[in-house]
């Protein structure tokens, strides 16, 4: 393991976790970062109970977004969201479609599934595959994020189960549980139970950002690698959920989602069901206004859109920085404590263990270039960012890929240590995505073309097989 750096940010949670008393309404995204939950299976002012298929997406092997609590569908009440109104919190779990079939089968049923996910693409896993691995990580090492500290509390014994489950889905791959090399309390106890689990080998890595990620350390165990070569990678609050489903029948319908970062008055971990509306949490929590919500983590995390109404079901957490309400003449050369931005800000003064109080503002115009390094230095996957920069700000695609854009595993390090504030991350994903679709459209043509060719083949057999005959 190479590069990474932990950022010092002020905001952090502490690692326990509070209930929010449940809202009168439920406002669920019919999008979140992955999904879209584009087929309605609802229908407006219909009864729903707990953990109904209210929508499913049809991309992603139908994986469901399910009713949280019980409640009356309303569908044109706000664009791209179901809303649940009359709520009943109070109604038992219902047995979920499907929740006597085949694993895979009832994981998907249960809302468990959408956390199993292709360790190198990060796509949602495929229920009819196979894979060579599997790795389920207790690490959350993004600032802010729910890892295994807050996620476990309590729940040793239900990972244990979790992760016999998750090994009797492929009992021939490999399991790989990664744990925090620190020598805390609960690091112990977690090697403990993950050695009980029959078959699974424990990794510990450094806690450094961001050596959870799946890609990267499906690398670091050299996994093999290959079109056809799958390792999926299950979160800790996965393997819960696995366990949930499995042990029993219960409906994913929680998440555990951190509310922080510089702007929120009480940085918390909260377990809320998805739909919670947005406004309820940010209201009377945030101690600097204007403020930025940004939907994930602080590096890795989309500005929230004030569309968006309601968490969505694959949120982690709501990170808050301050938005800056006027420029500073020369800030980009006089950082100050509160002055730097949340990424792309001034290099000079990171290097220093003082947490601080991030803020959106950009202090200052992007620049060019200035080959300093400190983006290769951080970098995780040991590719040169600035290089790649070059070739894709003079349009060299090729020049890209053959640097090993497809490496980029987007923590976005890159971006936040840059003195001058180039977006990197969204550069090199966006070539990376663009490189991708090319790749598979290519072996679109290709199979079409073999196909015709064995199409053709056979007619051809046909043809000299009906001429023998009439001879
Ligand atoms: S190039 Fe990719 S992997 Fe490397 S630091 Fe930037 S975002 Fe992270
Ligand atoms: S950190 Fe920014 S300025 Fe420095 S080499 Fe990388 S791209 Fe260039």
């Amino acid at each position: 393991m190479r590069g990474g750096y932990n950022v010092p940010v002020a905001g952090a949670p502490l690692p326990e976790i509070r209930e929010l008393p449940a809202p009168d309404r439920l406002y669920l995204p019919l999008a979140s970062r992955r999904l879209d939950f584009g087929d309605v299976r609802v229908e407006e002012g219909q009864r729903v109970a707990r953990g109904e298929v209210l929508a499913v997406d049809p991309e992603h092997f139908s994986i469901p977004l399910l009713a949280p609590y019980g409640g009356i569908v309303r569908l044109s009440e706000v664009e791209g969201h179901i809303v649940l109104d009359e709520l009943d919190t109070t109604a038992g779990d219902r047995a979920a479609a499907g929740s006597t079939g085949a694993v895979a089968e009832r994981l998907l049923a249960l809302g468990a599934w959408q956390y199993l996910s292709d360790a190198r693409t990060g796509d949602a896993a495929d229920p009819a595959g196979r894979p060579s691995a599997t790795i389920v990580s207790t690490l959350r090492l993004e600032p802010f994020l729910a890892g295994g500290e807050a996620q476990l509390d309590g729940a040793l014994e239900r990972l244990a189960r979790g992760l016999e489950h998750v090994r009797g889905m492929a009992p021939e791959a490999p399991l790989y549980v990664v744990v925090p090399n620190a020598d805390a309390p609960l690091a112990a106890e977690l090697r403990k139970a993950v050695s009980a689990c029959s078959g699974a080998h424990v990794v510990s890595v450094p806690m450094r950002f961001p050596f959870d990620d799946p890609a990267l350390l499906a690398r670091y165990l050299k996994l093999p690698a290959g079109p056809d070569t799958t390792v999926w990678a299950i979160p800790v609050e996965g393997v819960l959920a696995v366990e949930a489903a499995l042990t029993d029948g219960r409906p994913c319908t929680e998440r555990i989602v951190s509310f922080a970062g510089p702007a929120v008055t009480e940085p918390t971990h909260f377990r809320l069901v998805p739909g919670h509306p947005v406004a309820d949490i940010l209201a009377e929590r945030l101690c600097r206004e204007p403020a930025r919500v940004i939907n994930g983590g602080l590096l890795t995390g989309v500005v929230l859109s004030p569309e968006q109404r309601g968490v969505d079901s694959e949120c982690t957490g709501l990170t808050v920085v301050g938005e800056p309400t006027r420029q500073t003449l020369l800030a980009f050369a006089r950082p100050g404590i509160s002055r730097r931005s949340y990424n792309r800000s001034f290099v000079g003064t990171l290097r220093t263990d003082m947490s601080m109080r991030y803020r959106a503002g950009l202090s200052g115009e992007v620049r060019p270039c200035i080959a300093c390094g400190q983006c290769a230095d951080v970098c995780p996957a040991g590719i040169l960012p600035q290089v790649i920069h070059r070739h894709l700000y003079a349009d060299r695609l090729e020049e890209a890929q053959r640097t090993r854009v497809d490496l980029c595993v987007g923590c976005g390090l890159c971006s936040f240590v840059c003195p001058s504030k180039i977006d990197l991350r969204t550069e090199l994903l966006d070539a990376k995505r663009v490189l991708r679709e090319e790749e598979e459209a290519l072996r679109a043509e290709a199979e079409a073309e073999a196909a015709r060719a064995a199409e053709a083949k056979a007619a051809e057999a046909e043809e000299t097989q009906a001429g023998e005959v009439t001879v």
